[in-house]
């Protein structure tokens, strides 16, 4: 519990910092891109300079995605959380997570039978889905797979004895496995860490997975980790079924109206 408590210290403060950052230099990344825009109108769509000024235009449209990213991180965001079938909330994602991936990544989903809700805020499961796709297409090197996966399970009492601080009870499973270049012991150990990235400059911010963990939490879910460097990963999240009550009638006649004040 207590590197729980100093995970979450640790991911407000860093949030703090990065998202005062973040909103800053994104005043100035409309600046440069206002003013690129303009140049490119005046100069026409001809000649090199126009081409110098498109790169320019990307790269800042790239680091504007990032400081969004940091922003999403930093703010926390109003939830609604709403009643789902995760295999829903997957399908309508597919053909985005399709187009983030590209053309030479496989995408294989094998939703499970008969799942249970779950109550959580769709755009969750996306930031989640999203995160772990990207994360999956950059660990393949050209071709590969990527499978998403929805399944029940149960926690009994040895699974929980196994895997400390797991509460029994019912989950739905949501799987992301890819077979690109797997982690080793090291990255393993630092993955959720808000920061923590191998990627080049530019490329990640280190705070997908601060971001998933953070989501899976406040949802009393759990997140494991398989990895086998050269083989590939799993990424494996529980998230508690949501039990449907229907109001008990027996009850609703017992909650008796408040006596009225007297002036
Ligand atoms: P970022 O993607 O910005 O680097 P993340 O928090 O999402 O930040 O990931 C942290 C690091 O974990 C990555 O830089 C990468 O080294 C490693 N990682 C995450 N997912 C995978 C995966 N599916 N396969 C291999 N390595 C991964």
């Amino acid at each position: 519990l207590t590197s729980q408590l100093r995970q979450a210290q640790k991911m407000e403060s860093v949030g703090r910092l990065a998202g005062g950052v973040a909103h800053d230099f994104n005043n100035m990344l409309g600046v440069i891109l206002g003013h690129v825009e303009l140049a490119m109108g005046r100069i026409g769509s001809m000649g090199p300079v126009h081409k110098d000024l498109e790169r320019i235009r990307e790269s800042a449209m790239r680091s504007a995605d990032l400081t969004k990213q940091l922003l999403t991180f930093a703010r926390k965001q109003i939830i609604s959380p709403r009643v789902l079938d995760l295999n829903d909330t997957v399908d309508s994602m597919l053909s985005m997570l399709r187009r983030l991936i590209g053309e030479n990544i496989r995408l294989v989903w094998q939703p499970g039978n008969d799942l249970w809700p779950v109550k959580m805020d769709p755009s969750q499961i996306d930031q989640i889905l999203a995160n772990l796709c990207v994360n999956a297409r950059d660990a393949i090197s050209g071709v590969g797979t990527i499978t998403i996966q929805t399944d029940r399970k149960i926690f009994d009492q040895m699974y929980c004895d196994h895997h400390s601080g797991a509460v029994p009870g019912e989950y739905v499973l949501l799987s992301v496995g890819d077979d690109g270049a797997g982690m080793d012991k090291a990255v393993l150990k630092n993955l959720f860490e808000p920061f923590f990235t191998t990627k080049d400059i530019g490329k990640g911010t280190g705070l997908g997975l601060a971001t998933v963990y953070g989501i899976v939490k406040q949802n009393n879910g759990y997140i494991n980790v398989y990895s086998e460097p050269g083989l590939g990963s799993v990424f494996r999240i529980y998230l508690p079924r949501h039990i449907i009550t229907d109001p008990d009638p027996e009850l609703l006649s017992d909650i008796h109206e408040p006596d009225p004040i007297m002036p």
